[in-house]
């Protein structure tokens, strides 16, 4: 363990699939540690019990060892500042919040979730930011105790400063100031005894020895909390940097609405680890024109935490695939390249099981490309054409994808048992037979009506693939809907 240099890390929170955003601040954080010779660490964040599963934990770990990059300390490989899971430190954070309510620097809130509401409703009736209007704060330390016997439920808060701003320096964005009243008096600790993110994010920051905090601007405002959490403990606040979010080009914040956002898509599709992190790391250095083709070594000795681009991360698919083309035909030997393709072919057992799927619906192995190719293929070549031998009417195989589409992204596990329930579930909710629903999904998802088990396939092709066949259908049969509606 280098006991020098800085100590960075990326936090994950694992809430769903692992996205391109979070492989950027990763990058970041790796880069910065190599060349500051410092370490790189990984903490899995997940103090949101709901929306955090072992699954999403798995897949936040398998995209970020798909990427290459290494950590020195993390859930998988320990450490001397575990546990890295934040769920498996609960207990360590009950004694700060209670010296935070000791020194009077927190206090115990017993809203009900429906005050809450009626205040916030009250607030943006009012034109004003929904904010905690600090009721509890002015219970006596009697009132607290009576409320606390009779067992009514209460969350801790932190205090804010009610005047004055919060001024720091950020090492991306410079000197930034936020008003204290801006600020809310943010949840310590839940109604379950769980932190909040804020609180597990500072604490652990310190009890991990993270000297500089390099994160996406979201968090940019949450800096004051962060920073009156190290000053109520009088602990030494690390160095901050925000890192401007990727946007599409024209601006939006990536999100998996308008661009496939998961790690898994790519890797699905064939992107190269190496493309896509020289991809990503081209957003951080200063290089001319005919240098990008970099591996992470030339990454590395071009990073330069002082002098980053300024160029802000635009997400151009059409620089991502050319840098992908370079390395396939520049970078890898033949050798390579062949083992580097079987192995693609091969991940989440697509290949093996695709084919136990296939068994009993050929009678020649030639005609394996043509039944089972979709489970490889980046793109089924979805036409007009390829819906219009079905028995619902585009308007009605519309809402079936569109319908499919948004059910699908609430499932928090993923498998053809969930997968299943969900299309049932989704068939009673269009009052229609799961027989109906289901020839619409397998040309989207395959190109043909005829190919493999559709649930088995789903699973296989894994949410990000689904959910992007499921899109351009819908794309392509509102062509159809818009074509008969402007016939009529
Ligand atoms: N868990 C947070 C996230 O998922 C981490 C933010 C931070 O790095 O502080 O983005």
């Amino acid at each position: 363990m280098n006991t020098h240099g800085p100590r960075v890390r990326i936090a994950p929170s694992p809430t769903g699939e692992p996205h391109v955003g979070t492989v950027y601040i990763a990058l970041f954080n790796y880069l910065f540690a190599k060349k500051m010779g410092g370490e790189f660490i990984l903490r899995i964040e997940d103090t949101d019990a709901t929306r955090s599963t072992p699954e999403f934990e798995q897949k936040v770990l398998d995209a970020l060892k798909w990427t290459g990059l290494t950590w020195a300390e993390g859930p998988d490989v320990g450490g001397p500042y575990g546990p890295y899971r934040q769920s498996d430190r609960k207990e360590m954070y009950q004694p700060y919040a209670q010296e935070l309510l000791d020194k009077g620097h927190a206090f115990r809130c017993f809203c009900t979730p429906e005050r809450l509401e009626q205040m916030r409703e009250a607030q943006r009736a009012a034109g004003k930011p929904p904010k905690y209007d600090g009721l509890c704060l002015h219970l006596t330390a009697e009132e607290v105790t009576s409320k606390m016997a009779a067992g009514e439920s209460s969350v801790i808060r932190m205090k804010i400063p009610t005047e004055g701003s919060c001024d720091f320096h950020d090492g991306v964005y410079g000197d930034v100031s936020i008003p204290w009243d801006s600020v809310d008096m943010q949840v310590l600790i839940k109604g379950d005894g769980m932190p909040t993110y804020h609180m597990a994010n500072v604490i652990d920051d310190h009890l991990m020895k993270i000297t500089h905090v390099a994160r996406g601007e979201e968090w940019l405002a949450s800096v004051p909390k962060h920073i009156l959490l190290y000053r109520y403990f009088e602990w030494e606040q690390p160095v901050f940097m925000h890192l401007s979010l990727i946007r599409n080009a024209d601006k939006s914040k990536l999100s998996k609405r308008k661009n496939p956002t998961s790690i898994s898509y790519y890797s699905a599709l064939g992107y190269l680890p190496e493309a896509l992190m020289n991809f990503l790391g081209l957003f951080f250095i200063q290089i001319a024109e005919g240098e990008e083709l970099l591996t992470m070594d030339e990454l590395c000795e071009k990073f330069d935490p002082d002098n980053l681009s300024k160029a802000g991360a635009i997400f151009d698919i059409q620089k991502l695939d050319w840098l992908n083309g370079r390395w396939i035909r520049e970078k890898l030997s033949p050798e390579d390249f062949v083992a580097r393709t079987l192995e693609w072919a091969s991940e989440n057992n697509r290949l093996t099981e695709g084919l136990k799927l296939s068994q009993s619906r050929i009678s020649k192995l030639g005609e394996l490309p043509q039944l089972a190719g979709f489970l490889l293929s980046n793109d089924v070549g979805l036409t007009p054409a390829s819906f219009a031998g079905l028995k619902t009417s585009p308007a009605e195989t519309l809402e079936i994808l569109n319908t499919v589409q948004a059910d699908l992204e609430k499932l928090m596990e993923w498998n053809v048992e969930t997968i299943d329930a969900e299309l049932r579930a989704v068939s009673d909710k269009l009052g229609k037979k799961l027989r109906v629903v289901t020839p619409p999904l397998f040309v989207a998802m395959s190109g043909s009506s005829r190919s493999l088990p559709l649930f088995d396939s789903m699973a296989l092709l894994g949410r990000s693939v689904v959910r992007q066949r499921l899109k351009i259908a819908a794309t392509v049969v509102a062509s159809m809907v818009g074509a008969q509606e402007s016939g009529k």
